[in-house]
């Protein structure tokens, strides 16, 4: 609304400077009405007005609290379940071993003293007990082991990666010595700051599995990184790395399924067997230090994880 205003003279009245150069402030010579015309304002809000606006913005900062509450009620929800689904991991795997140790155990006394009385069919039967009691155990340490990862504080250190690598390759060589392996190491790794523990077993998997599922006659890995960022708190460092293997590949539909705990793809008597938690634990340490995990696959030529780590703890 455009308005005229009443002055009882002009408000910019200019400060007056003296002789001398001081600004002084001197009585008001005319009072004479002096008229401004005020544009881009409008009515005075009217009492009611300034009331229903009032009221909305309760209303509104009221919606928003309660958001902001549902919101941090089901994090600690998901965080105390979490919690307890780790612990519940943790105890069960645990407290169930003892009892299949004594399963185990009683089936060994049982072929040791009772063998002669047992028929073949009956000894062939024993011993499939103790075989999957065995294979129970494997998975159940695979499981202890899987939760115990998830409770463990990290401890963070800077760690030259290609030790880590060198020292997986070293492991593996030996476990291995008639097969050949060309181990390829394109450029030098970086040194990052993580748990060293960890990031260890992460290759030794990942490196395992490149040779483990791999039938050609020449296997090579490949180990290898790109990085992205400038390295500033707006923009941290980060790596993207990848085990790169010529083996035998894993199918488009499968490519995700891998990291389920206890997913395997063959028989226990292919590819020398396994519990299939291996890629679970990798995939646990990777989002464990903030990063993510994928494969890219062709059946038959090979595989590729990648996996992406900070230089540092942001
Ligand atoms: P495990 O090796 O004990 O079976 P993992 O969790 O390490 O368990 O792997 C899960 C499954 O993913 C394996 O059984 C295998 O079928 C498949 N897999 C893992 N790594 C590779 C690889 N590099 N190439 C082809 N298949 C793989």
């Amino acid at each position: 609304m455009i308005q005229t205003v009443d002055w009882g003279g002009n408000p910019n009245k200019p400060v007056e400077v003296t002789d001398d150069g001081e600004t002084r402030l001197s009585p008001r010579k005319s009072f004479e009405k002096w008229q401004e015309t005020v544009q881009g304002c409008s009515l005075p809000w009217r009492a009611c007005e300034i009331e229903i606006v009032t009221e909305l913005r309760s209303l509104i900062v009221g919606v928003i609290l309660k958001q902001a509450d549902d919101l941090a009620e089901i994090n600690l929800e998901l965080e105390r379940s979490n919690t307890e689904l780790d612990s519940f991991a943790y105890v069960a795997s645990h407290d169930l071993k003892e009892p299949l140790r004594g399963i185990h155990n009683y089936s060994n006394f049982l072929m040791e003293d009772y063998a002669e009385l047992l028929d073949a069919d009956g000894v062939a039967k024993l011993n499939t007990v103790v075989r999957l009691t065995q294979r129970m155990e494997d998975l159940i340490n695979s499981l202890l082991h899987y939760s115990r990862l998830g409770r463990a504080e990290l401890s963070r250190q800077l760690t030259n990666l290609n030790e880590v690598a060198r020292q997986a390759i070293d492991t593996l060589r030996i476990s291995q010595p008639q097969s050949s392996i060309e181990f390829r190491l394109p450029r030098p790794l970086p040194t990052i700051h993580c748990d060293r523990t960890q990031i260890s077993e992460l290759f030794t998997n990942l490196l395992t599995n490149a040779i483990k599922y791999n039938d050609k006659a020449e296997k090579w890995v490949e180990i290898g990184f790109t990085q992205s960022g400038k390295g500033d708190p707006e923009d941290p460092l980060l790596y993207t790395f990848y085990v790169r293997d010529n083996g035998i590949g894993i199918p488009p539909h499968h490519l995700e399924r891998v990291f389920q705990i206890f997913k395997r793809l063959h028989t226990q008597d292919q590819f020398g067997g396994g519990t299939g938690a291996g890629l679970t634990i990798v995939q646990k340490i990777v989002e464990r230090h903030g990063g993510k995990i994928w494969v890219e696959s062709t059946i038959g030529e090979g595989s590729t994880f990648y996996f992406t780590l900070a230089a540092r703890q942001s």
